[in-house]
């Protein structure tokens, strides 16, 4: 993050928790103006720090607050900040983050009804003695409720794509930290899913203080929780979200590692089948291992009886007469029973992935050449990029109208005259208008190579017109590729909601590929539409929506959700060879 967003982070924290605490209102409103007028700042204050003069002639920046500027600068916190956290349990922090809970009222919650954390206030809503509070009046209550339901459905989720660098960074760190060190991450990250709420962590190793140390003074960590010799909690900066996340640190026995990766990885539905199947086998699971259920008073692991398994995950799903069920599957969605009579589904790899089939250029809002990006996507191992443009009526990205796209297509298969071993494909991405229509004419659509369609707009319509829309799409004889079919923003923007079972038949009968958008913000096909689509027989796409050469990095998230949907390798057009590739493509021209 930027030394401005999170200086103006802090300030605006700092003032909230003021208010929280009843403080004069003119510091705060001070806090507030300069919070404001530092995230709108054109110049990084890291660089002007030095020159006070500078600081002062911003608007709105006096003595104190260019004290508080330069200590960042000098020493990456604020002091007051830090007083004032110390002074507030972190729980009330939460509450702060609720859209609509003011400072005021937290500090009334917190004060008057001894309310600390959203559990509590959900509580005090659900009994109603959230209205024993002064000017508490039912409908302020009711506003509070809806608040909190969104911020508990995705405001206080962090997406995986934000999440996952972290803990990568933090794993690294710990393992580097003792000699011998392991360590791993465990959690909804493990398991793909497309937010968290928190990240769960693994360690081993013979100097446990030396990791958990490593764990609390990692850089990302914004404010230790708790430090214990086996467990350390904190909350970390979620990249430039501005957003914190808590991250949970627990040092275990080596021996012991698979039982903690199992019950750590969850989901607790899984473990709840896993630990009534071995309870049906004469055996109790815990976080420690596999143990023989003797009724025992105490648990197995204190009494030292020796496990039946716990050293690796692998071990104890045969102990319990199961194949390795890999994490993404963790749900409780019938993986145990399909693990028992050896029916796993074949899921996709990364590795399989041979193909890019959504990306744009310069010609319209992408940073790479189509040279460029035929040889990224060459350098990436993959056989064939196709180049998918925007359409016309998408003028803020600059879409191409058909004088235009023509030219487009020549150029396109002059680079692939030029390359060797990358096939560049000549394509669109199509607009699908609100009415299912398309934003090229169907002779402008037989010129091209690969046609991917798109919904960018209208994306509240009613779930019938939605379904009618994409339909349309589907069924069109030129579209090869449905993308980001719902249009949703994770945490942003819910985007359409179609029949996905309708949408599912009709691509399995016409061979219409629905894509996996693989932005992290995207994820889109979500994890239960590929289920859906995985059992209806539709083709499915995981494309990475190309716009820089980083995106191409994305890919993983978008196979971690189609392994969540149960996805086999040979159903997924990307991992397709170039000649199936081809006769799919070319099948309707
Ligand atoms: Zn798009
Ligand atoms: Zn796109």
């Amino acid at each position: 993050m930027s030394a401005n967003a999170e200086i103006a982070r802090l300030l605006d924290e700092t003032a909230a928790m003021m208010e929280v605490l009843g403080e004069n209102r003119f510091r705060v409103a001070a806090l507030q103006r300069a919070s404001r007028v530092i995230s709108g700042l054109g110049v990084d204050l890291a660089q002007i720090a030095q020159d006070r003069e500078a600081l002062l002639a911003i608007d709105g920046v006096g003595d104190k607050i260019a004290d508080k500027i330069q200590e960042y600068v000098r020493t990456g916190r604020i002091a007051e900040h830090d007083e004032y956290a110390q002074r507030i349990p972190s729980g009330v922090l939460d509450l702060l983050g609720v859209p609509g809970l003011g400072p005021k009222t937290v500090g009334l919650l917190w004060r008057e009804k001894n309310i600390t954390t959203l559990a509590g206030l959900k509580r005090a809503l659900e009994d109603g003695s959230i209205l024993d509070l002064p000017r508490m009046g039912k409908r302020s209550a009711e506003r509070i409720a809806r608040a909190l339901a969104f911020t508990e459905s995705s405001g206080s989720r962090t997406p995986i794509g934000v999440a996952m660098p972290i803990a990568e960074s933090i794993v690294v760190r710990l393992e580097a930290s003792a000699r011998g060190a392991t360590a791993v991450y465990a959690g909804s990250l493990r398991r793909g899913r497309d937010t968290v709420g928190d990240v769960d962590i693994l360690a081993c190793a013979t100097d446990a203080d030396a990791v958990s140390r490593a764990f609390r003074e990692a850089p990302e960590v914004a404010e230790v929780l708790a430090a214990g010799a086996t467990k350390s909690s904190v909350r970390l900066r979620a990249g430039d979200t501005g957003r914190l996340i808590q991250a949970d640190l627990r040092v275990v026995e080596r021996r012991a590692l698979g039982a903690a990766m199992l019950y750590f990885t969850g989901s607790k539905d899984h473990n709840v089948a896993l630990r009534e199947r071995a309870r049906a086998r004469g055996l109790t699971l815990n976080e420690y291992g596999l143990f023989p259920d003797d009724g025992g008073p105490t648990p197995p692991q204190v009494r030292g009886v020796t496990p039946v398994a716990a050293k690796t995950e692998a071990a104890i799903y045969s102990k319990l007469g199961l194949a390795h069920i890999p994490p993404e599957l963790r749900e409780d969605r019938g993986e145990i029973a399909a693990a028992e009579a050896g029916a796993l589904p074949d899921l996709i790899e990364p590795d399989h992935i041979s193909a890019e089939l959504h990306a744009h250029t310069t010609a319209s809002d992408g940073s790479l050449s189509i040279e460029a990006l035929a040889r990224e996507a060459q350098r990436r191992g993959f056989h064939t990029v196709a180049v998918t443009d925007h359409s016309k009526s998408q003028t803020v990205a600059n879409g191409l109208d058909e004088a235009r796209l023509r030219e487009h297509i020549a150029s396109i298969r002059a680079v692939n005259e030029r390359m060797r071993g990358v096939t560049v494909l000549a394509g669109a991405e199509v607009d699908i208008h609100a009415d299912g229509s398309l934003d090229y004419d169907d002779d402008t659509l037989a010129l091209l190579d690969i046609v991917v369609a798109s919904p960018h707009w209208a994306l509240t319509q009613k779930p019938a017109d939605a379904t009618r829309r994409l339909l349309r799409a589907i069924e069109h004889p030129l579209v090869d590729i449905v993308g980001h079919p719902t249009g949703r923003l994770i945490g942003k923007r819910e985007g359409l909601s179609p029949d996905i079972a309708e949408l599912c038949a009709a691509a399995a009968e016409h061979g219409t590929a629905l894509e996996i958008n693989a932005h992290w913000m995207r994820l889109d096909l979500r994890d239960t539409h590929v289920r859906a689509a995985v059992e209806a027989g539709a083709p499915i796409a995981i494309n990475c929506d190309v716009h820089s050469e980083r995106d191409f990095d994305n890919l993983r998230y978008g196979v971690m959700t189609a392994r969540r949907g149960w996805l086999p390798a040979d159903r997924c057009v990307n991992a397709w060879s170039a000649r199936r590739l081809r006769a799919w493509l070319g099948r309707r021209r």
